[in-house]
């Protein structure tokens, strides 16, 4: 292969995510004022959009902030100091959530689950029946640090079982537009999503929608709240407007997005994309290159893959990165230098995939991987076209 800078930069992470052309033509338009007929055209039309995204009668929101604002909005308008709290810990997102019911006073409990895995059901059944009173129960449904997919329609169905007043609210940051997600049908009570994972945009608004139950609540809620006020948004919303300055230039990326990849049918061939990736992904990394998968339940939004310890000090990452100017994620905390993780969101083509499992292949042979050869990599690419063009 040649030299670096004739290659242009991807990005395999999971969030940050290459953007579509016509996204960057709606973020270089010309600015519009925020309270002009024309915007809140946009806004609405985005607004009823996200509402098939997140397979939800209710309105959806659009927050100005990143992903943990929305999981801030979350947990501020639906509690009140002192109410317990259950967390599902089981990477570093699910840790920030538990760390915010701190900050904000809930009475918190964590249930651990060892990084890799997934919740099992009957520990979260065993949990709620010792704390039958809990309010909350927050989960992530992909926890983005470790690749996780957690059994949503599970939990939801033991919460209904033995919490019947408690609240299921889920973290769709890496998942929602990635994975099929229900909001109505599988009983989630309060959803956020971001925009820089599946939803394909920058980062800097996120999205949040709240179940009659989580309204209900909310009305109750006496933790303090300004900025996240979500009964004054979406008092602003029913005028088609923001409650504040709108973001207009990501939300006119977003009119764009949810245009191009998620209205209609569309939904469920963006997620499709997303699940061909990630097993083209995995078979070519354990088939071909002789790699181990880390999570005991892979997500369709990220692949976590573990480095073989033989060569986890040559810097795998740093080889993609500056031989092939792609980038790819490390593994965060206890994973540092374990895993690396592969995204498999936003405009990723046929020929960026490619391009990935022939430059993963020439940096496992330089790492001195036994099982990355030129006869290997070569296999990987035959395998990866197949794999690419199969329906399923
Ligand atoms: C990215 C992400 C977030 C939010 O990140 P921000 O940097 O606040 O946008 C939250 N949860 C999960 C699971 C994520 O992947």
């Amino acid at each position: 292969m040649a030299h670096p800078p004739e290659y242009p930069y991807r990005l395999f992470a999971p969030g940050p995510v290459p953007l579509s052309e016509g996204v960057r033509q709606a973020l270089a338009e010309p600015m519009i004022h925020h309270r002009s007929e024309a915007f809140k055209k946009i806004l609405r039309e985005s607004l009823n959009l996200l509402q098939h995204v997140f397979q939800t009668r209710q309105p959806v929101m659009i927050l100005n902030s990143v992903g943990s604002g929305a999981m801030e909005a979350a947990l501020v308008n639906t509690l009140s100091p002192g109410d317990e709290a259950l967390f599902i810990v089981a990477g570093k997102f699910g840790e920030r959530w538990w760390k915010m019911g701190q900050a904000f006073g809930l009475k918190c409990f964590a249930l651990e689950v060892p990084w890799g895995e997934a919740v099992s059901p009957e520990t979260l059944t065993a949990t709620l029946k010792k704390r039958p009173t809990i309010k909350a129960v927050f989960c992530q449904a992909c926890e983005t640090s470790t690749a996780v997919a957690q059994p949503l329609r599970e939990i939801a169905k033991v919460i209904r079982q033995h919490a019947h007043e408690s609240l299921f609210v889920v973290d769709a940051m890496t998942a929602l537009g990635a994975m099929p997600i229900e909001m109505d049908e599988w009983g989630i009570d309060v959803l956020v999503a971001g925009s820089q994972k599946a939803f394909m945009l920058p980062a800097g608004i996120s999205f949040i929608a709240l179940s009659d139950r989580a309204w209900k609540m909310a009305t109750k809620s006496t933790m303090p709240k300004y900025y996240f006020d979500l009964a004054a948004e979406l008092e602003s919303n029913t005028k088609n407007e923001t409650r504040f300055s709108s973001s207009v230039s990501h939300i006119r990326a977003l009119h764009t997005a949810l245009q191009e990849s998620f209205a209609g049918p569309k939904l469920a061939r963006t997620i499709a994309r997303s699940q061909v990736l990630a097993r083209a992904t995995r078979e070519v990394c354990t088939q071909v290159y002789q790699l181990q998968i880390y999570p005991k339940a892979p997500s369709s939004s990220v692949s976590a893959l573990l480095i073989p310890e033989a060569i986890q000090d040559k810097n795998l990452t740093k080889i993609l990165l500056n031989k092939f100017n792609l980038f790819i994620g490390g593994g965060q905390d206890q994973l540092k230098g374990k895993i690396f993780r592969v995204g498999h969101l936003g405009h990723i083509s046929d020929e960026d995939q490619l391009f990935f499992v022939q430059a993963l292949g020439l940096a496992l042979k330089e790492c001195g991987w036994a099982a990355a050869t030129d006869h290997s990599i070569t296999q990987a690419v035959a395998l990866t076209r197949q794999l690419l063009t199969s329906k399923e």
